[in-house]
């Protein structure tokens, strides 16, 4: 059987990756200080898959903790999620954004490089192409100037990782660019459940959604794109993890070396456009008000699709609409998110 660890697992996207994964015959452990996350997460995992999962609660900055996991399973591959995300709270703690992500990939690669696990898929975004207007943007398209500190960590670590594996001719990687992951499980047990007043579209407008928050802010109506707003590529959740295991099934066709590939869905939605869709979902009216540009914005950003497609045989399948609906599922059957940790 192989095994893959899981770092960041009870999060956003490593939790549905965990449910894809388990799915698809490998075994999973899952890794997680809970800086964004709870234990409640590995209940719902649990209810979704009849599987409790190995769980370590564990900083994977802390060396000599993280080693326990190494020391005791035989991990054949592993998904590093972990990180803090936040892009404007990466503006005002940006020690904390470095520390953090850049020294738990250190860390990582360090006691992959002394237990001999080879095989490594790293959670990048589409942030590193920078504020490119050259639209689709192709996994050969130039790296960007990131406008924060979030932004930096992924483009550093990309780099780190082409030198590593330039060095450590064993080492194999794969960087996936992710676009705007969104949606959620169909059983509308996990999902997006970000603290504080949510800085991204789609968790804002579920709130306004539910009534815990008043009304949507547009972030500028001017902008050159067919209704004035700007185009995201919305790709659901679940598109995103089974990406993820075609990217691990992929590895084994990879000799060494790094390899990236975008996960999106190749199309620009508008704030508009997914303001209606959401409408739709949930059967009212969402309110909005157009606001000023928020800075650092791209007018229009979406992926090339090609070469995931070609090479890792993926392929996202659902709809904004699908997107909209489990957000909406998942949003209505938990106003509050999940409960707290005791
Ligand atoms: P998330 O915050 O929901 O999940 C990250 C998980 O990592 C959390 O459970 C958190 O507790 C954990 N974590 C953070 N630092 C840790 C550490 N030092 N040790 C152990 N666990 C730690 O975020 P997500 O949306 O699921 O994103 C997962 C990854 O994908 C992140 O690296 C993120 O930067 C990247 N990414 C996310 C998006 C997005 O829009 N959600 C887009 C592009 C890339
Ligand atoms: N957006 C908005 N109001 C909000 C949050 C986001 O109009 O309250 C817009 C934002 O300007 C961008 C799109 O929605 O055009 C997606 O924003 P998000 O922060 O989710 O993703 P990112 O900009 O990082 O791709």
């Amino acid at each position: 059987m192989h095994t893959v660890l899981v770092t960041g697992g009870l999060g956003f996207i490593g939790s549905h990756t965990v449910i894809a994964l388990n799915e698809n015959g490998y075994e999973v452990i899952i890794a997680d200080n809970l800086a964004n996350s709870k234990m409640e997460v590995l209940n719902r995992l649990e209810i979704i898959t009849g599987k409790r999962f190995k769980f370590y609660n564990v900083d994977c900055c802390d060396e000599s903790a993280l080693r326990v996991v190494f020391e005791e399973n035989t991990i054949d591959s592993i998904i590093h999620f972990a990180g803090l995300k936040a892009v404007g709270e990466s503006v005002v703690m940006p020690y904390e954004y470095y520390s953090n992500n850049i020294n738990s990939m250190l860390t990582v690669i360090k006691l992959m490089r002394e237990y001999k696990v080879n095989n490594l898929v790293f959670s990048s975004s589409a942030t590193v192409y920078g504020m490119s207007e050259d639209v689709p943007f192709t996994e050969e398209s130039p790296l960007g100037i990131c406008t924060n500190p979030y932004g930096w960590t992924k483009w550093m670590i990309e780099q780190i990782l082409r030198d590593c594996s330039k060095a450590y001719s064993d080492l194999k990687v794969i960087l996936l660019r992710y676009f705007n992951p969104v949606g959620a499980h169909e059983s509308g047990l996990i999902g997006e459940d970000p603290r504080g007043i949510p800085n991204n579209l789609f968790p804002y407008i579920s709130k306004v959604a539910t009534g815990s928050l008043e009304r949507l802010t547009i972030h500028g109506g001017d902008y050159d794109t067919p209704d004035g707003t700007c185009l995201r590529d919305y790709i659901h959740v679940c598109d995103l993890a089974d990406g993820h295991v075609k990217a691990i099934n992929y590895m084994a066709k990879l000799e060494s070396g790094v390899d990236v590939f975008n996960l999106g869905t190749g199309k620009g939605t508008s704030v508009i456009e997914a303001v209606k869709a959401f409408e739709k979902a949930c059967g009212h009216e969402i309110n909005n008000v157009i606001g000023p540009r928020r800075s650092g914005d791209l007018p229009v950003c979406y992926a090339s699709t090609d070469k995931a497609e070609r090479l890792l045989g993926f392929k996202a399948s659902r709809t904004i609409e699908d997107m909209c609906e489990s957000c909406w599922n998942w949003q209505s059957k938990n106003p509050n998110g999940l409960p707290e940790d005791n």
